[in-house]
């Protein structure tokens, strides 16, 4: 059987990708790789290694700082989150991208990713970019990703195959998705707010979307359900 790895961030698409690779895959051949890239939310990565945990499969976390020295974004540096979804304008203007953008990060996470795979005879990358109901990162769309896959495959000579399977999913469909493949008890673990807040912060674009998802799905959200209950 193929061996899978997915690129865990610790949150809600990411974990819904990591039960779709262990339904694909087979819990045994799955393991999952987070990045330590200067992000201010360090949250997350614990967040990466209790859905690995509570998944059973193998995470490792790889250090990579070089995206905080170059600064200019709200995920790694000391700015503020914008409130505001990117507004797509009707001229041939370019959009504005919020300033929650990484630039370059989903392809270098996903160039060190198939590093990774390539050494450990690891033939399958997941990861947990939708091009739908996003804040219009370029990054996560189909085109970018079908393009990347076809790089790493000519510039490693290795046959890589990079399976997105929420592309073209929106939030409450990953929400039944995940549901579906039973990741709800890691899902009360997972990490989504821009702020870093735990309980969720509920206001900011990371947390809205989630909770429209949950909503829409007609699904507590068991993260939500997990902080009620400590503190009832
Ligand atoms: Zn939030």
């Amino acid at each position: 059987m193929s061996k899978a790895l997915v690129v865990l961030s610790g949150g809600q698409d990411s974990t819904t990708c990591l039960y779709w690779a262990i339904n694909e895959f087979g819990r045994e051949n799955v393991s999952s790789l987070s990045f330590d890239y200067g992000q201010r939310h360090k949250i997350e990565l614990d967040a990466a290694k209790k859905v690995s945990e509570i998944a059973a499969v193998a995470h490792e976390i790889l250090p990579i700082d070089t995206f905080s020295a170059l600064g200019g974004n709200a995920l790694t540096d000391d700015i503020e989150v914008e409130e505001e979804t990117a507004e797509t304008s009707d001229s041939e203007e370019e959009s504005i991208l919020p300033n929650t953008f990484v630039p370059g990060r989903n392809l270098v996470f996903l160039t060190f990713a198939a590093a990774y795979a390539y050494q450990r005879s690891i033939k399958h990358l997941v990861t947990g970019v939708a091009q739908t109901d996003y804040s219009g990162y370029p990054d996560c769309r189909e085109n970018t990703l079908s393009s990347l896959e076809q790089t790493l495959r000519l510039g490693m000579e290795y046959d890589i195959t990079i399976h997105t399977p929420l592309m073209n999913l929106n939030k409450s469909d990953t929400v039944a998705l995940s549901e579906k493949l039973g990741a709800m008890d890691a899902m009360a673990y997972t990490h989504t707010c821009y702020n870093g807040e735990q309980p969720p912060c509920g206001h900011c674009q990371a947390c809205l979307l989630r909770a429209k998802g949950f909503s829409e799905a007609n699904r507590a959200d068991p993260l939500i359900e997990r902080f009620q209950f400590f503190k009832d």
